[in-house]
């Protein structure tokens, strides 16, 4: 203690904690007000707007060398950042694939960073909580009470975490020791081709190769071939390949095409392989009253990605994965670590929730799906679920009653594509609908994004987004016709 004095009696000892506690409440308070506001109002501004060069200009300046007043680092931020966002908050943001945030997830991200538990591990509250919204996951889902989950940074990584346990159990060596060289039988797993492009990353992570994942053709709904993907699995068998895993899409990236999942479960079971689901965009549909029938079978799966921060609107980022099997889990995971023994008593009684992923050192994702589902409570999350496919229904009909529109397909889910079609093919109708895109987005109007389907182009639409409400709909048929015809009049779409 004496010591202790003696020495900051000497040193200037430096903290980051502000000399003036006040003042930093004052200013805090003006950036909780203003941020409220800026949700408040979102629907008045521009869903994008290009920035202009003095503010691209600001993120080139150089590692800030000496400091600057809280409030003016404030400041720019709300010039630069704030006033410049990607749009996905925005009720007419449609484009990819991802969910629209909300206020009391905000508040739930900046709680936990001032908490700033760590999440790899231990006995304090955030631990329970984090493994509580995993089984909340599992609730949501039909997945059974013994199964184990955690949560990650997407959807991505859910996937990762879900075929690793996967290629570990089907490896049939101590694939974790002795790595993919030791697999007598080349390892191959299954999806459709409308399968999302982080597996086959994940296939290249995995050691396996890209070349590991066949790619099953689809039937016109765009859901996996059973019988193509039958006839696969048993023509691997023969040429001395080890069918390992089937991953089921419930709500393809294209156009929300739901696998037949308990046909998939069924073959699985039949042919000994493990079934992945990535439900990144449709696991959660399982909560939605309407539609929850179209993922009936996901609770049959070994192990499940889902991704909170598209349909439950969490901020970013959180994804989650599950497994069924928890053994089969930590197994993939688990490492002791002399440093990291568990106590019997103590902030090392509690578990090492790093046993279940990559992450050593982990956030405190789970308070800001917690309060928001607590909040609103779930039954409210699958209305909102409902009310964006009845929207996306609702749109298809306006496309059709639109004689310049033409519609793809009848959506399943909250997908649908369509393109603006003056009698125009090839290249020549890709070029129109990329303007009217690119209008869209220049003018600030709205977000869509496009795609290719069975080799055509498509514009596409994606409501994940529960400010969305259908004269939001109307204006954007209204704004695509007459951008359509304003690039036709103008008789050159390069602008
Ligand atoms: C979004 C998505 C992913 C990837 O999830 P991230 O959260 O973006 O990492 C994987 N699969 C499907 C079907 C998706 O829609």
């Amino acid at each position: 203690m004496d010591v202790a004095r003696e020495s900051a009696g000497m040193v200037a000892e430096e903290t980051l904690d502000p000399p003036d506690w006040a003042e930093v409440q004052a200013l805090s308070r003006r950036a909780v007000d203003e941020a409220v506001n800026y949700l408040r109002d979102v629907r008045d501004r521009p869903v994008w707007r290009e920035m202009p060069a003095d503010v691209r200009g600001m993120f080139r300046a150089p590692l800030p060398r000496s400091p600057t007043p809280l409030a003016a680092v404030y400041g720019e931020v709300s010039r630069t950042v704030m006033s410049y966002p990607m749009g996905n908050i925005h009720p007419r943001f449609w484009s990819w694939y991802m969910g629209s945030s909300n206020f009391t997830g905000a508040l739930g991200d900046f709680l936990a960073a001032i908490q700033g538990s760590n999440l790899g591990g231990g006995n304090h509250a955030a631990g329970l909580m984090d493994s509580q919204v995993v089984n909340w996951c599992k609730e949501m889902l039909g997945f059974p009470a013994s199964a184990s989950g955690t949560l990650v940074s997407g959807g991505s990584m859910a996937n990762i975490i879900g075929l690793t346990v996967a290629r570990n159990v089907k490896a049939g060596v101590d694939v974790r020791e002795h790595g993919v060289s030791a697999i007598e039988k080349p390892l191959r797993f299954y999806g459709s081709d409308q399968i999302h492009a982080c597996h086959r990353k994940a296939m290249e992570a995995l050691g396996l190769g890209n070349r590991a994942l066949r790619r099953i053709p689809t039937d016109a709904g765009l859901r996996i071939d059973i019988d193509a993907l039958r006839a696969a699995i048993s023509e691997d068998r023969a040429a001395g390949f080890k069918p390992a895993c089937v991953i089921g899409t419930a709500g393809t990236v294209n156009t929300g095409a739901i696998d037949d999942l308990r046909a998939l479960a069924r073959l699985a079971r039949e042919e000994d392989l493990w079934f992945h689901v990535d439900g990144c965009i449709g696991a959660l549909i399982a909560i939605a009253p309407h539609n929850a029938h179209r993922v009936a079978g996901i609770e049959l799966a070994d192990s499940v990605a889902l991704d909170p921060h598209k349909w439950l609107h969490a901020p970013f980022e959180v994804g989650c994965a599950l497994v069924r099997n928890a053994a089969a889990h930590r197994g993939a995971f688990v490492v002791t670590q002399e440093y990291l023994e568990l106590t019997p008593r103590g902030i090392a009684s509690g578990e090492w929730l790093l046993d279940y992923g990559l992450q050593m050192s982990r956030g405190f994702r789970a308070l800001k799906v917690w309060m928001a589902l607590k909040e609103h409570g779930v039954e409210k999350f699958g209305r909102l679920i409902d009310q964006n496919i009845a929207q996306i229904s609702y749109l298809a009909g306006l496309i059709e009653a639109e004689p310049s529109l033409e519609l793809s397909a009848a959506p399943t889910i909250n997908i649908v594509c369509f393109r603006y079609q003056p009698g125009l093919a090839g290249e020549a109708l890709k070029a129109l609908n990329t303007e009217i895109m690119l209008r869209l987005q220049e003018q600030g109007i709205a977000a869509l994004s496009d795609t290719t389907v069975h080799g055509e182009h498509w514009l596409r639409v994606a409501i994940t987004n529960h400010r969305t409400r259908r004269d939001d709909l109307d204006l954007l048929i209204h704004e695509v016709v007459r951008l359509g015809r304003e690039i036709t009049a103008q008789g050159h779409v390069s602008s």
